[in-house]
């Protein structure tokens, strides 16, 4: 049995509407989101929004004649999800895996939809009652093509009193020409202060921290800086060897 190169996903739910001009602002807003102008798609007697929700999105489905499959879906069964959709890498080569797996094609090859993508139905009799696209996705969002990321550089937290602001110019620039993120724990110029929760956070954030511990000296704040750091499992990097055995 052939396996699909990628994992298919829920790329929206298609819900039939009688009055598509009125209904997609108002659940737009509802929502939370802005409904863009309804897309004609003139072979199929249809109006299709689209309303992004992050993820898998809402395809708000009217009819432009009276012959559209909406149309009659509308007026057999009323108002309500017409379709899920999901989104696949290759959909030629997925429709041919669907039909060896036994489902019925409505659309025996892809064809043009909304938004300017490839898409066919299947019928929901080999599909659990449910019409199902497949809608082919752009490469970015299938997550093919494009140029990928580069790995993400390592983040420090430089930690230390705020008797030595120099250090941490210093370590600032030095770090970040080594090519890493630099996050600052401190130095707190209202005094010391027990470990915020700021700092905590900005710990929890970085790969490693860099204890700047002038001349040795470390502070009751830096210290619990690195206590956390280190019950977190992070690197803990030191400006001077420290006194006490640290590890
Ligand atoms: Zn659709």
């Amino acid at each position: 049995m052939a396996i699909s190169a990628r994992p298919a996903r829920l790329d929206h739910v298609g819900i039939a509407v009688h009055d598509l001009r009125a209904v997609a602002p108002a659940l737009a807003a509802r929502l939370g989101v802005t409904a863009p102008p309804p897309e004609l798609v003139e072979r199929d007697g249809i109006e299709a929004v689209f309303l992004n929700l992050g993820g898998p999105s809402l395809e708000l489905l009217g009819s432009t004649r009276q012959d559209s499959r909406i149309a009659r879906f509308l007026e057999r069964r009323g108002e309500g999800i017409h379709h899920l959709a999901y989104g696949v890498e290759d959909i030629a080569s997925e429709l041919r895996r669907w039909r060896e797996q036994g489902a019925e094609l409505i659309d025996p090859e892809p064809r043009p939809g909304s938004r300017g993508r490839l898409v066919a139905f299947l019928h929901p009799a080999s599909e659990f009652g449910v019409l199902t696209e497949l809608v082919q996705m752009p490469k970015e969002e299938a997550g093919g093509g494009g140029e990928p990321h580069p790995p993400r550089p390592t983040v420090v937290c430089l930690c230390g009193s705020a008797r030595f602001p120099e250090a941490f110019q210093r370590a600032d620039q030095q770090e970040t020409v080594a090519g890493r993120i630099v996050v600052t724990a401190g130095p707190h110029p209202g005094g010391p202060g027990e470990l915020d929760s700021l700092d905590r956070r900005k710990i929890d954030l970085a790969d490693e921290i860099l204890v700047l511990n002038v001349g040795g000296h470390l502070d009751d704040a830096t210290s619990s800086q690195v206590a956390h750091a280190r019950a977190r499992g992070k690197r803990v990097r030191w400006l001077e060897p420290p006194k006490e055995s640290p590890e």
